[in-house]
């Protein structure tokens, strides 16, 4: 046990996973985890540094039910279960496993952008070496880098968190979304026909893809993936990648890059 866990100590990261400072930190003692956090990040005093308290961090139990979580975000400790992720703002990305929470997605977008202004006109500041968004940034390099994720991948993931395919509830419970427990995030209102977004159904009815059963998030994402792949929307220069939205894609993505 001791030496086990001394060897993940070696091999955890280096920053923060909640504030991504660097620092004394604690590696969570969840298998094979490596993420390290400060104690005051986690509600906990400087002496759970030295502790033998067993302790798993949030990636490991679903922050809205607390159990075991199913998705967890790429960047920050947030999950969720199976069965809340259709009640929350968070969205399945390249794996089964992981995705993104709906701040850190907008956080990303914007650094894969390079602006700093989101599409609810919220400015954030990745400059200023004092915010969490400048940290974030250095962070999200290194994970991007790690998990081989594009702004395809995020614009994808994006569409889908917006266009809700997952879940099939009533309207009503649909607006009625929590969020991750982040700051500032306002998201659009969005009209659903049937089991998802009109954007997704009218997208993927306009591929000539069969809409009358739901299809999961991961699914879609495949779906859209595949579409920019086989339509060659995807366009790479130098420094970025950006998708070319053709009218099929504008719907859903809903503006012109
Ligand atoms: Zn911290
Ligand atoms: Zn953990
Ligand atoms: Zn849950
Ligand atoms: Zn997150």
């Amino acid at each position: 046990m001791g030496r086990v866990k001394r060897n993940k100590e070696e091999i955890a990261e280096d920053y923060c996973f909640a504030c991504k400072d660097g620092g004394h930190l604690r590696v969570c003692d969840f298998k094979s985890c490596l993420k390290a956090y400060h104690p005051q990040c986690v509600g906990k005093e400087s002496s759970f540094l030295e502790t033998d308290e067993q302790w798993n961090c949030g990636w490991h139990s679903c922050f809205i039910c607390k159990r075991s979580s199913f998705v967890q975000c790429f960047c920050c400790p947030s999950s969720v279960c199976r069965k809340c992720i259709g009640e929350v703002e968070f969205v399945q990305a390249k794996k089964k496993t992981k995705g993104f929470c709906n701040n850190c997605l907008r956080l990303t977008i914007l650094i894969e952008k390079n602006v700093d202004v989101d599409s609810d006109g919220g400015k954030v500041d990745f400059k200023d070496s004092e915010t969490y968004e400048f940290l974030f940034k250095d962070y999200w390099a290194i994970v991007k880098d790690k998990e081989h994720l594009s702004l395809t991948d995020l614009q994808v993931a994006n569409a889908l968190l917006k266009g809700d395919v997952l879940s099939c509830k009533s309207e009503k419970e649909k607006r009625r979304k929590v969020k991750a427990p982040i700051k500032r995030c306002k998201s659009k209102k969005k009209t659903y026909v049937g089991w998802g977004s009109e954007e997704l159904i009218g997208f993927l009815s306009s591929i000539g893809k069969d809409t009358k059963e739901p299809i999961t998030q991961l699914d879609a994402s495949e779906i859209v993936k595949d579409y920019i792949q086989s339509n060659n929307l995807l366009h790479t220069n130098k420094k970025k990648k950006n998708v070319i939205c053709d009218e099929s894609l504008l719907s859903l993505f809903r503006r012109k890059k």
